[in-house]
């Protein structure tokens, strides 16, 4: 029996209700409403309980989904049937492919999103979705069962002293356990601006013997439109042929707003080191690691002290207010230092701060700590999903979400989970990193984290992607259908080239050539004009890249008869002989698969790998 932390058969006073679901998901953020939904898609009774209805997939930080690798993940968790792309498609502001000039496996879509929109969007999907039930809760603590050696989910309790039963758990509290926001030396406790803290569930998991640790992050100022003078900054317009997210939206039709471009300069730079004795990464008030790759602007001056100007982008927060997110400034120096960094600044020397930009300090659960199932290894049945894993994003929040809903739900099904590989998707390549090598900083996705990228490419999620997706139950039968008719067009279109004679070869090692272009091909072959834009591409890269993408297959399949080798549960390192005793205790705690999964544990030689492998074909 654990602490507080325990099953309670009949509810603890008589006025406390039960509820009984197969899933109970906790926080309504982007990774839950993806959890539940997954849930939901293979058929579970989901319980949806946040802490606020009101902040329902709300976007703590910028207002914008997709970027640089973030971008393809969106278009993955779309292509399983992901609430995501659908949602910035009807609410995006401006749209744009990144990397367009370079190849297409950097190719990156992003959004800016009306912030609201985008947060009412969700909501009412999630309101709409079959079998979930999305109720306004905060959840206090766990309800778990000592289940032999093992400890077992049995639900959560709620303030209040509601039961919510289930045999399956995904916790996706975000930056909100045992938060502390912090501007300049002003401390309070929240997860995010206007909102409070959850303790409850950091002390359940504690007293379950997980290791918890602390994070930071941070977000910029918001200004009032009204108060920058545009004229004095850079137009940055969205692209004239917007492309949606979503696998099912041919076009996005809806008006796009332009950002506006502006930079620090060496006033601001020398303000800031002035008072950086009062920002709370360098006083001392903070200690947590915060993301690397996305500093703040204190982080910034100190870092690369030798760059005298920093860019700004000034993003609309939506279509009907004026709040504009200062992208490029995430600070938590006292406010009288933030209107002064303002006052500095190119069009945005009279400019009104609508909110102060701050800093988060929460706990976070190391994800070595979670299976590829990212089911806990400590409580059968408790998933863990999003920032709490110590990653940042709402992409990388969706994609866990996503793949721990549907894992809870096949798991209270009694079905084989679902893991993906990391040829097979940025998804796969997430999870693998989390649960292999842990954190020690904020994770985001960045394309060079995936070995396989080149067949990774946003165009392509759908065709890697749907079709397990729809034998899960995961995805529709009118979704499937889609890529079945794209796949069709696309082997037509290959066939119409192959057959076709041009320049004394065929049409296939024509388009080969970098130089062909398209209108060329239906120059020759008038058929060809018939196809879409989008099988197209599909045409002209798989024509184009085979020889790379057969070079990475035949990596892919060596790969893949090491991974082969499983590793049974009840393995034992310690009896190794001759294995390090580092190796011994990392093996052990990360319980890999395969040994596929063995040689990726950071620290772990090959060397390491060969006595593993030694000792599971001949064991004493
Ligand atoms: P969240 O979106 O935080 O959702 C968690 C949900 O859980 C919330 O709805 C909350 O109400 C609910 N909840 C919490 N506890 C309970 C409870 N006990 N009971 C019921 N419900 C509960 N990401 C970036 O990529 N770049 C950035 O620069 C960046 N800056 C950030 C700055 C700030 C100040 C904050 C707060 C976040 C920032 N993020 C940034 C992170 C981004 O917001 C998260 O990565 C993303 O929102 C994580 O999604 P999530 O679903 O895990 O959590």
């Amino acid at each position: 029996m654990l602490a507080k932390t325990i099953l309670m058969a009949t509810p603890s006073s008589p006025s406390a209700c039960l509820y009984e679901f197969d899933v109970v998901v906790v926080g309504a953020g982007h990774a839950g409403t993806e959890a539940a939904a997954a849930a939901a898609r293979l058929g579970a009774k989901v319980a949806l309980l946040t802490g606020n209805l009101d902040t329902v997939g709300q976007m703590s930080c910028n207002p914008a989904i997709g970027g640089v690798a973030k971008g393809q993940i969106v278009r993955e968790i779309d292509a399983l049937g992901g609430l995501m792309g659908q949602a910035i498609d009807a609410t995006g502001i401006q749209f744009r492919l990144l990397n367009r000039r370079k190849g297409p496996a950097m190719h990156s879509p992003r959004a800016q999103a009306d912030k609201r929109g985008y947060q009412m969007a969700i909501k009412e999907t999630i309101e709409n979705y079959p079998g979930i039930h999305l109720v306004q809760e905060l959840v206090e603590d766990l309800l778990v069962e000592q289940d032999g050696p093992r400890a077992r989910i049995r639900g959560v309790l709620t303030r209040g002293d509601a039961h919510y039963r289930a045999d399956t758990v995904v916790l996706t509290t975000g930056t909100f356990l045992q938060a502390i926001m912090h501007t300049g030396e002003a401390k309070t406790e929240g997860g995010r601006a206007g909102e409070g803290t959850t303790k409850g569930i950091s002390g359940a998991l504690t007293r379950l013997g997980f290791e918890l640790r602390r994070f930071k992050t941070g977000t910029p100022p918001r200004l009032n439109a009204k108060s920058i003078d545009f004229a004095a900054t850079e137009l940055q317009p969205g692209d004239d042929d917007p492309q949606p997210f979503s696998y099912l939206n041919s076009g996005i039709t809806t008006p796009q707003i332009p950002c506006y471009i502006t930079y620090t300069n060496s006033a601001v730079h020398d303000l800031i080191r002035a008072n950086l004795h009062r920002a709370p990464m360098y006083s001392g008030q903070i200690n947590s690691t915060g993301p690397r790759y996305c500093p703040s602007i204190e982080d910034k001056v100190v870092r690369f002290a030798d760059k005298d100007r920093h860019q700004l982008f000034l993003e609309p927060e939506g279509r009907s207010t004026t709040e504009v997110y200062v992208n490029g400034i995430s600070t938590s120096l006292p406010r009288d230092v933030q209107d002064s960094i303002m006052r500095l600044i190119p069009g945005l020397e009279n400019s009104q701060i609508m909110r102060y930009g701050y800093a988060v300090e929460y706990d976070y659960s190391p994800p070595d700590q979670l299976t590829p199932s990212l089911e806990t290894k400590l409580v059968d049945g408790l998933f863990l999903a999003g920032q709490i894993n110590g990653t940042t994003g709402y992409e990388e929040a969706g994609a866990q979400g996503l793949l721990a809903g549907a894992n809870a739900a096949l798991k209270a099904k009694g079905s084989e989970p679902l893991i993906l590989t990391r040829d097979s998707s940025y998804m796969g390549v997430l999870v693998d990193d989390l649960v292999t090598r842990g954190v020690d900083e904020p994770y985001r996705m960045f394309t060079s984290r995936a070995e396989y990228r080149l067949l990774l490419r946003q165009d392509n999620a759908d065709r890697r992607l749907t079709k397990l997706g729809h034998e899960l139950g995961l995805v529709d039968n009118a979704r499937h259908a889609l890529l079945v008719e794209k796949e069709a067009a696309i082997a037509a279109a290959k066939e119409q080239i192959e057959t076709s004679r041009m320049e004394g070869g065929t049409g296939t090692k024509h388009l080969r050539r970098t130089a062909t272009t398209w209108e060329e091909m239906c120059g020759h072959i008038p058929e060809l004009k018939a196809y879409s834009p989008t099988v197209v591409d599909q045409v002209v890269w798989d024509i184009r890249y085979e020889g790379y993408v057969s070079r990475q297959q035949m990596q892919i399949d060596r790969q893949q008869r090491m991974s082969q080798k499983r590793i049974p549960s009840t393995f034992s390192y310690e009896r190794i002989r001759g294995l390090r005793t580092e190796a011994k205790q990392k093996l052990s705690r990360i319980q890999p698969l395969n040994i596929d999964q063995a040689g990726r544990i950071s620290g772990i030689t090959p060397a390491d790998i060969a006595l593993v492998l030694a000792h599971l074909e001949n064991p004493p």
